[in-house]
């Protein structure tokens, strides 16, 4: 799900993470971008505009200087953004069904995967909550409609209310409460009726069972491929209805993911399950951060940022990456990168987290790049002279010796670390002869 968003996305930041500073032109440049790409996600136009606007607020309001990458950054604010609209109150996933009996109405169109979801979610209750599940049908229009609950209820091990011929759904439901109460129940589902449009006669037919069961959660199933409808589905049955939460159904097609967004920004309540199939396992629980990150197709970059954050003294770092940048690239700068390599998972910890490195950390291990290295490479620069890790040009075979043999490793294994931290300085003074003619050419403009 959320392939198109996503890839779209993607684009937008793999040309902003090459850049090296972040003007206010350049996030104006990139938001619009995204704009663009939620509106083909599907996304409606407000919901899309009032998120633009307020990622663009948060992104100028940041000092650049602070990101590590300020590219890293604005996905970073982009991420905190749509989970912002994503997520709802109370824990996703859960529904309120204390006090039994207490009773869940599954409301929504025709066809949008309501009787599979409510057999779906009985099961979870019972196997996950331990709760004891009643299920009953009201489509009386559809005596199909209630055998295929019957049916699925058998499968799953969940009672269903036995059918009566030429009972209401007024009647039904009442039924269904007192045999609840009765029975031992801890909840009882209702499976309303759906039509293929939304109806007056549907309204109070839904409204007329839902004042006799007084639901403790009213959930609005919907099919997540419908897009901009399934937005205007929930706003007219949340005002008919109201509606506790949101379960979005066929996620795992290739939907336009932007109909989750929408939903969330319109009608403020919560999605609380994604259907992924037609097998009665096929549902979860929605995952705000989760959905966010697959929307950026991003990997786990933010996770990474927020790491890096946390290990790296911002100051300490900056002042050493100005140093760097003029060609002063000493071994205490190499083991203090080694050892924040080493806080952030190491090797294969930072590279699953980049996007397209998954594959990579697998060669690295492959290779035998173990974590191992970076303890015996910091132990080597430990065991220099504070000279030494200043200017390693003057160590003599006779020093790198006695060096290698302090940290109880052979003179290659040193030479390849200097030959790494050579090969690093020159590369950060390339980088930083880049930066000041890059600075150079905006100033002229
Ligand atoms: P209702 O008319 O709203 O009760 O819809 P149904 O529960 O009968 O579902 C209609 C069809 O959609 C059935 O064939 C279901 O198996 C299928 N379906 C329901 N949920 C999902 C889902 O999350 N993914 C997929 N791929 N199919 C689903």
């Amino acid at each position: 799900m959320f392939e198109n968003l996503s890839e779209r996305l993607s684009g937008v930041f793999d040309r902003l993470t090459k850049q090296g500073a972040l003007s206010e032109e350049d996030v104006k440049t990139a938001l619009r971008e995204v704009r663009v790409a939620l509106l083909e996600a599907d996304v409606s136009l407000p919901v899309a505009r009032d998120f633009v606007k307020a990622v663009q607020e948060k992104a100028t309001g940041q000092a650049v200087t602070k990101s590590i990458t300020p590219g890293q950054q604005v996905v970073k604010i982009v991420h905190d953004a749509l989970i912002d609209v994503l997520k709802g109150e109370g824990e996703p996933g859960t529904l309120k069904v204390d006090n039994p009996p207490a009773s869940v109405l599954m409301v929504g169109l025709q066809g949008s995967g309501k009787t599979t979801t409510t057999a779906k979610l009985a099961k979870r209750l019972k196997e996950k909550d331990g709760k004891r599940v009643l299920m009953a049908s009201l489509d009386v229009n559809r005596p199909a409609a209630m055998e295929q609950l019957a049916i699925l209820g058998a499968q799953i091990g969940v009672d269903t209310l036995p059918i009566i011929a030429g009972q209401d759904p007024v009647a039904i439901a009442k039924r269904a409460k007192t045999q609840a109460g009765l029975g031992g129940y801890d909840v009882y589902m209702l499976d309303t009726a759906g039509r293929l449009s939304i109806d007056e006669e549907l309204m109070q037919q839904v409204e007329a069972v839902r004042d006799v069961a007084s639901p403790r959660e009213t959930l609005l199933v919907v099919d997540g491929l419908t897009g901009q409808d399934a937005v205007h589905t929930a706003q007219n049955f949340d005002e008919r209805i109201g509606i506790s939460g949101v379960v979005l159904t066929r996620m795992d097609g290739d939907g336009r993911g932007g109909a989750a967004l929408s939903m969330r920004a319109v009608t403020g309540k919560p999605i609380k399950f994604v259907g992924l199939g037609e097998k009665m396992d096929a549902l979860e629980t929605f995952e705000p951060d989760r959905v966010a990150g697959r929307i950026l197709g991003m990997g786990d970059i933010v996770a990474l940022v927020e790491k890096a954050q946390e290990t790296l003294e911002l100051e300490q770092s900056e002042k050493m990456v100005k140093r760097m940048m003029k060609g002063h690239f000493t071994m205490n700068d190499l083991r203090m990168q080694l050892e924040q390599m080493q806080k952030m998972g190491g090797m294969q910890g930072m590279m699953g987290m980049m996007p397209g490195m998954g594959k990579m950390a697998k060669q690295v291990e492959d290779a035998g790049f173990d974590d191992n290295i970076l303890k015996r490479q910091i132990a080597l620069i430990q065991s220099m002279t504070k000279k030494e890790r200043a200017n390693p040009q003057i160590l003599q075979a006779s020093r790198k010796k006695r060096i290698a043999k302090g940290a109880g490793l052979e003179v290659s294994e040193l030479n390849k670390l200097l030959k790494m931290h050579r090969q690093m300085g020159d590369m950060m003074k390339k980088m930083g002869k880049m930066g000041k003619g890059g600075m150079m050419k905006q100033a002229m403009k």
